[in-house]
């Protein structure tokens, strides 16, 4: 079985070679361990952080180590009772073709209450993401303006989708004409805007004609310059990602507009999904009773084959990636 290892830690934007897949065997068992055959591997913008060599919130990855991220899998082989073989489980799990788990570190999924897949787009990590840094940070309000960028991914496109919800004014920003016409047309986004374009700063002055009192940043840099500009007073800003830097060697700087944030008392909160773990459970029911509901839409960018996971990867700086990015690895 293939296993993808870290082989260099990577300069600017990461290539192939800085992966590097390893055959290796299949692992054998211990006490409480669980065997399990990867499905659907997640592909996330932070993991590009683990690949440094930095102080975070979360640990670096080793080099020449095997890399760890969202998966989707199915049980094989289990020492574990609370694990049979055929559960559909999920977890941090290698991006290897088989994984040994305890079985403390997997969870599982229920394959008739929504696609598996969904555990690691609406109802995983990122739909968490969306739900907590809007509502607990955000805290929109109805007839509110809320701009998201980064809108057509997997966070900020189900951020737009609870803003809607709340009854806020919703304008997406995204890097391409077909995702803002997704944006509108599928996810009912009252506006959406294409950064890319020379315009971008006046189509958004337009798009958000009362400015923003909501910002939920999932990109940084000059996107998020754009919107700083168009503050209202006790604007809030829930500061959930920064795509734009991950890829810049040595400090970004900024917020280069701070001085908007004086001026309209906006309030600017980061945060990571792990500070709420202990409502993970609340998020989730609430989530799936809207997905259920149909008040929640969600797409899927899924690449074919193992061997594809690292360009998957890389495909989320280009922005190929329409919702959550996916790798499908095996069948179930
Ligand atoms: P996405 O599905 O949104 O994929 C990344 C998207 O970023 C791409 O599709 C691309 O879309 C956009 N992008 C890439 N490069 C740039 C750039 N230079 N400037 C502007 N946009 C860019 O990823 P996620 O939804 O998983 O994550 C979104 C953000 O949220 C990331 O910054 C991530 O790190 C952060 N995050 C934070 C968490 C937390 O706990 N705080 C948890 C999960 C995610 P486009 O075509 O529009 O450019």
């Amino acid at each position: 079985q293939q296993e993808i290892y870290l082989a260099k830690r990577p300069t600017g934007l990461p290539t192939m070679e800085d992966f590097n897949f390893v055959e290796r065997p299949i692992p054998t068992l211990k006490d409480k361990e669980v065997l399990i055959r990867t499905l659907y591997v997640s592909v996330d913008p932070y993991m590009r952080g683990r690949m440094q060599d930095a102080k975070s919130y979360i640990p670096p990855f080793k080099l020449d180590e095997v890399i760890v991220g969202g998966v989707v899998g199915e049980v094989s082989k289990s020492n574990s009772d609370a694990f049979q073989p055929g559960d559909v489980v999920v977890g941090n799990l290698n991006w290897a073709e088989y994984t040994a788990a305890m079985e403390k570190d997997i969870r599982k999924i229920d394959p008739s209450i929504a696609p598996i897949t969904t555990h690691l787009g609406i109802l995983g990590m990122p739909g968490l993401t969306a739900y907590f840094g809007l509502l607990d940070i955000g805290k929109p309000q109805k007839g509110e303006t809320v701009v998201v960028s980064g809108a057509a991914g997997a966070v900020g496109s189900i951020v737009g989708q609870i803003a809607k919800m709340k009854g806020a004014k919703v304008v997406g920003i995204a890097g391409s004409d077909e995702k803002v016409d997704y944006l509108k047309s599928e996810l009912g986004f009252d506006e959406a805007v294409n950064y890319k374009n020379d315009s971008f700063q006046q189509d958004l002055e337009n798009a958000a004609s009362d400015g923003v009192d909501i910002y939920f940043d999932n990109v940084g840099g000059e996107v998020t310059d754009a919107v700083f500009r168009l503050l209202n007073k006790h604007a809030r800003i829930p500061l959930c990602g920064a795509i734009s830097s991950y890829n810049k060697e040595g400090q970004d700087v900024g917020p280069r507009l701070q001085s908007a944030m004086i001026k309209t008392s906006a309030l600017m909160k980061g945060f990571t999904v792990g500070d709420y773990s202990a409502d993970f459970g609340t998020a989730a029911a609430d989530l799936g009773k809207w997905l259920a509901e149909g008040k929640l839409k969600y797409n899927e960018t899924i690449v074919e084959g193992f061997e594809n996971i690292p360009n998957a990867f890389l495909g989320l700086f280009e922005g190929t990636n329409l919702g959550k990015q996916l790798v499908k690895v095996a069948d179930p």
